[in-house]
């Protein structure tokens, strides 16, 4: 569990970081897995995001501070990230993103069975209480299957809710 409440230091890094996104060895076979079955129903699955260092998250985060305060919520302090555990990805087609992402074919379908290759919808629709984030249609944390097959299909679960942790 890594957000805001829970955060982790700026050394943190992925046990086995590997491929273009230095995503965990873990994630990136469970995300390669995923991407193709969905490559054969015709769906494109591509990452935006994948791995973040702290350094990196700082940057973004101070950047955003100075040129979107409106949307600070959204950006994660530097050691609050996902991102920087290596097991979250910000998934897309390469064309629509932001809230519009979860109407397209990729986000409908990784909405539908992302749950089946280990990942959650980390930031579901009305749980920003909860989780400290805003709906982020796009991003998936891994957490495997056996956990992830425990959550809805209707992502409206939150890792908080299921390990009980404020
Ligand atoms: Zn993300």
């Amino acid at each position: 569990m890594v957000s805001k409440k829970h955060r982790i230091t700026a050394s943190y890094g992925p046990p086995s970081p590997t491929g273009p996104n230095h995503l965990d060895a873990t994630v990136a076979a469970a995300l390669a897995k995923m991407t193709a079955d969905a490559k054969k129903a015709g769906v494109k699955v591509l990452v935006k995001s994948g791995y973040r260092s702290y350094s990196q998250q700082k940057a973004i985060y101070d950047r955003a501070l100075r040129t979107q305060p409106q949307n600070i919520n959204f950006y994660a302090p530097p050691g609050a990230s996902e991102h920087q555990t290596g097991l979250s990805a910000d998934l897309w087609d390469g064309k629509v993103w932001y809230r519009p992402m979860e109407n397209s074919a990729t986000g409908k379908w990784l909405h539908a069975h992302a749950h089946e290759y280990g990942f959650i919808l980390r930031f579901p629709k009305g749980k920003e209480k909860i989780t400290g984030v805003p709906y982020e249609p796009w991003h998936f944390r891994y957490v495997g299957v056996e956990i992830s097959r425990q959550f809805d299909k209707g992502n409206k679960l939150t890792l908080e809710e299921f390990l009980g942790i404020d």
